[in-house]
């Protein structure tokens, strides 16, 4: 079995992002998967953190697996459906108008916080309007968010990811949708879960956690980069989604990796 390079057996938490690292759209990234398991196999711990919320937690268990990582449980899996689910419980807010796919209701439904349908939202208000990727948006949703904002709820994004990588291109991501809702009330997101802001990281790390043991792998320099910067751990870039090389040298926060695939932690 390949063995892990010295720099990268330093670390005993790996915090790895799932779209454009272990695939693109349907297509799975065979080496990088191949070389996750061996850190597995060689104890490390892997935590798969996505700010993608359009699934729940179970649904990428499955995934993940049929795709073919050792993955133990469903705790080594961390979205941002599922974090804001955890943030909104913490704040005790109890009713919720949701832009955003089964996923993300699934995962708030099952903190019990009430997700409320578009009728009722135009009559009886919520107190947090959560906005996640949409791809069923419509006017109609776009409206009822505007309005509950608009009259004093908070103004929650499980992340601004501009763009979702998929194999033929980029497609509009939940920042999108979330800048259409900032855009008809004037408002900016009250707080935003996803990466590059660290609730997920703070999740994953429970109270006390060696930062120099972390390392943060991801295919994007605005997200997954940044949250590690903003944290203070270690970050690899690996160049199998969106990120090309020439986009290193112009962003000013630079990652201690760059990998062509995961491959590169290995001898
Ligand atoms: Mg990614």
């Amino acid at each position: 079995m390949s063995k892990i390079k010295n720099e990268f057996n330093r670390y005993d938490l790996f915090i790895v992002d799932i779209d454009g690292v272990i695939w693109r759209g349907n297509e799975v990234i065979v080496s990088n998967i191949q070389s996750l398991n061996i850190l597995i196999k060689q104890g490390k711990s892997v935590i798969f953190m996505t700010n993608n919320s359009t699934k729940d937690r179970l649904s990428y268990l499955i995934r993940l697996r049929d795709s073919g990582i050792s993955i133990k449980s469903i705790e080594y899996i961390l979205t941002s459906a599922y974090a804001t689910a955890l943030f909104l419980r913490k704040r005790n807010i109890t009713k919720v108008y949701v832009v955003g796919e089964s996923g993300l209701v699934s995962e708030l439904l099952a903190q019990g916080i009430r997700v409320i349908n578009e009728d009722d939202c135009m009559k009886e208000g919520v107190e947090a309007v959560v906005v996640g990727l949409d791809r069923n948006l419509t006017y109609r949703k776009l409206m009822c968010a505007s309005t509950a904002i608009r009259n004093g709820a908070l103004f929650i994004a499980t992340n601004t990811d501009k763009t979702l990588p998929l194999p033929d291109g980029e497609v509009p991501g939940a920042g999108s949708i979330v800048s259409a809702i900032s855009t008809a009330t004037g408002k900016e997101p009250d707080y935003i879960i996803g990466k590059p802001n660290t609730f997920m990281l703070e999740l994953a790390l429970g109270r006390e956690h060696n930062k120099s043991k972390v390392l943060v792998i991801g295919d994007r320099l605005d997200t997954d980069i940044e949250f590690a910067y903003n944290y203070g751990v270690d970050s690899a870039i690996v160049l199998t989604g969106v990120t090309k090389l020439d986009d290193i040298t112009r962003y000013p926060h630079k990652p201690t990796y760059v990998l062509r695939t995961l491959k590169d932690m290995l001898l």
